[in-house]
Parts: C-alpha cells; sequence; structure tokens
C-alpha cells in the first residue's frame, strides 16, 4: 500500500484521489478552497484545506514522507510551479504534477517534477485517434514513431494464423497478444488462428501499424 498526497482537487485531482484510493491506497487531499475539501473528505483518507504555497504548512502535513505527491493545479500556473518548487526543496521523494501548455511543463520539469503529465493533451490525442479509426481501443506511445495498440481485428483477420497474415514479415509489427473473450494469449506463436471478436495488441512503428487499425485498406 502506497501514500500518496493530492494537492489540487479539480476534476482531475480528485479522480486521481478516488482512484489510488479505489486501488487500496492511502490519500492525503489537499486543496485551498473548503467546498472541495468537504466534498473529498469522504472519499479520501484525509482531506485538508491547505495552501500548496505554505511550505510549513506543507511541513506541518508531514508531506515530505509521502511516496508520491501528485500537484494538479491547473489554472493558477504560479502556484502550481511554486508548490512543485516547495515539495522539491522538502526533499519529497517523487513528485507528478499536471501541466496546461508545454510551456507550464518545461517550467515544472526545471523546478524539479519527476513526471510532468497532460491530462487535456493526451485525452485530446486519444479521442483524435479513437474517432480516425474506430477499432482503436487503446494506444501507448513508446517513443516517437512508436507505439503499442489495441486493436479489434479486421474481419479479412479471421481464421488466419499469424504466418498467413504475415505481420512480423511485412511490416515490422509484432503481436503481443490476442485477448479471446477472458482468455489472454500471451506472445501468441505463427500458428495461432484469429478468430473473429479477438482484440490484438501489438507493438510496431505507427505508420505499419496503420495496417491494423484503419477498417478498410
Ligand atoms: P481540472 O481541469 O482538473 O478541474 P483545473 O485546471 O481547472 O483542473 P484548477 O481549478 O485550476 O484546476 O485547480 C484545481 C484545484 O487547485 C482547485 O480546487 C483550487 O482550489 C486548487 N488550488 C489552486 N491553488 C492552490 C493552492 N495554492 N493551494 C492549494 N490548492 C490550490
Amino acid at each position: 500500500m502506497g501514500q500518496f498526497a493530492v494537492i489540487g482537487l479539480g476534476r482531475f485531482g480528485s479522480s486521481v484521489a478516488t482512484n489510488l484510493v479505489r486501488m487500496g491506497h492511502e490519500v492525503l487531499a489537499i486543496d485551498l478552497n473548503e467546498a472541495r475539501v468537504r466534498e473529498m473528505a469522504d472519499e479520501v483518507t484525509h482531506a485538508v484545506e491547505a495552501n500548496a504555497n505554505d511550505e510549513e504548512a506543507l511541513k506541518a502535513l508531514g508531506i515530505r514522507n509521502f511516496d508520491v505527491v501528485i500537484v494538479s493545479i491547473g489554472q493558477d500556473m504560479q502556484a502550481s510551479i511554486l508548490c512543485v518548487l516547495i515539495l522539491k526543496e522538502l526533499g519529497v521523494k517523487y513528485i507528478v504534477a499536471k501541466a496546461v501548455s508545454e510551456a507550464h511543463g518545461k517550467v515544472l520539469e526545471k523546478v524539479g517534477a519527476d513526471r510532468v503529465v497532460y491530462p487535456e493533451r493526451d485525452m485530446g490525442a486519444r479521442v483524435a485517434h479513437n474517432l480516425v479509426a474506430p477499432n482503436l481501443l487503446d494506444y501507448i506511445e513508446l517513443a516517437p514513431g512508436y507505439s503499442i495498440v489495441e486493436v479489434v481485428a479486421k474481419p479479412e483477420f479471421y481464421d488466419k494464423s499469424l504466418r498467413e497474415l504475415g505481420f512480423r514479415a511485412k511490416y515490422g509489427i509484432i503481436i503481443t497478444a490476442i485477448k479471446r473473450g477472458k482468455q489472454v494469449i500471451i506472445a501468441p506463436g505463427a500458428d495461432d488462428v484469429i478468430r473473429e471478436g479477438d482484440i490484438l495488441v501489438a507493438i510496431g512503428e505507427d505508420t505499419k501499424l496503420d495496417k491494423l487499425e484503419h477498417l478498410h485498406g
């Protein structure tokens, strides 16, 4: 069980906090706004009203003893940057900070955020991908130009083996798993056959993965 602190209880911060609690972790939720703290009081381990720019207040909360501190202040960029700076100076082990723009993110990294997340940008990209390729269920960008994707198998793949389909030989795409209902075939072999309704998890170059994502072509 990890100990987490979430600072800033907007939509993103509250969602991170409640999800961590659901996963069985201890969560301290902090916000300036009394109403937001009250709303979260029943959802998390502790919810307190405090100014995240007040070093003494953060110290008094024992913030440096938490495994991870998530700073989810968006609109007030100055408050978010100062908060990360203070957390770093207090010796917090791992700081995750939400950025609303690339510039904001760069500054957060400079002042000591160990990880910067861009929820709006990432969700926008996800929705756009899904609109263009409706059978694309999920993807993770590994590095620019390379991803892992989860796609619904196209009808033209049905009842063919991976050898016959030749994803690896033709496109350098590796199918790392096939999900079939509740069953998961990990590291399928060349003789494994794709069935209707299968979900494929594949890794490769984005330009090649397009072959799996688009229903036609
Ligand atoms: P979301 O999109 O996730 O709702 P947002 O970007 O709109 O977030 P904001 O409303 O800017 O987020 O801020 C999130 C929360 O951070 C707010 O509840 C606000 O009260 C809180 N907050 C802002 N400044 C501070 C601060 N100095 N100390 C503590 N909490 C703060």
